[in-house]
């Protein structure tokens, strides 16, 4: 929440306050995570904006002092939801990513790739996605998980478009940049590996 014009060190009038997780419901037989700690911070600085960003194992959340106690309460839940919501696009479950590799392939693969199964594995250091032909399945590397979720699908159209043609030729890269930000995640791919110094593989 730097930005330029602010100023780390500037008095700011805050007041912080911490909303106890929402944690009334009853015990779930697949539970999902517990709800997070939500650590309010009032600025008089901010006007209107609301923002919210995870800080370890809390969720801060970021709003005007002038809001009401209703006010903060309904935008603490609107900006929890959003949050998890995005998390759950960039780290989404086997089942999640199944679902959305079959939302892929209608949107730009006419539906002809079908993927036996899809899932998260921890074994790939070197590449960011695999598929076996023969079987029809497709495996993504954990590493993934966290980044945006246009770079996850472009990973899932890649080994989607594998189980239509196989190899690296014209044909397959034709179909591959029928997803639209395929240029766009090649690069950001790319810069990760760069950045850690690994090889970049675009292949497989
Ligand atoms: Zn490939």
């Amino acid at each position: 929440m730097i930005g330029p014009g602010m100023r780390l060190s500037s008095p700011v009038a805050a007041t912080v306050s911490v909303v106890p997780g929402r944690s009334q419901s009853p015990p779930d037989p697949s539970p999902d995570p517990p709800p997070p700690r939500v650590e309010v911070r009032r600025s008089r600085r901010r006007r209107r904006t609301v923002g919210a960003y995870r800080e370890g194992d809390a969720v801060v959340v970021l709003m005007p002092a002038r809001f009401t106690a209703a006010e903060e309460r309904q935008w603490v839940d609107k900006m929890v939801a959003r949050l998890e919501q995005r998390d759950s696009r960039r780290k989404p479950s086997d089942a999640g990513l199944a679902r959305r590799a079959a939302d892929l392939s209608s949107r730009y693969l006419d539906d002809r790739a079908v993927p036996s199964s899809v899932r998260w594995v921890d074994n790939q250091q070197a590449r960011w996605g695999s598929c076996s032909i023969d079987e029809g399945s497709i495996r993504l590397s954990r590493r993934l998980q966290g980044m945006p979720a246009w770079v996850i699908d472009y990973v899932l159209v890649h080994e989607l478009a594998h189980l239509v043609v196989p190899g690296h030729g014209r044909d397959f890269w034709r179909l591959v940049e029928r997803y639209p930000r395929t240029e766009r995640a090649r690069g950001y791919l790319e810069g990760v590996s760069e950045a850690n110094g690994l090889p970049w593989n675009d292949g497989d």
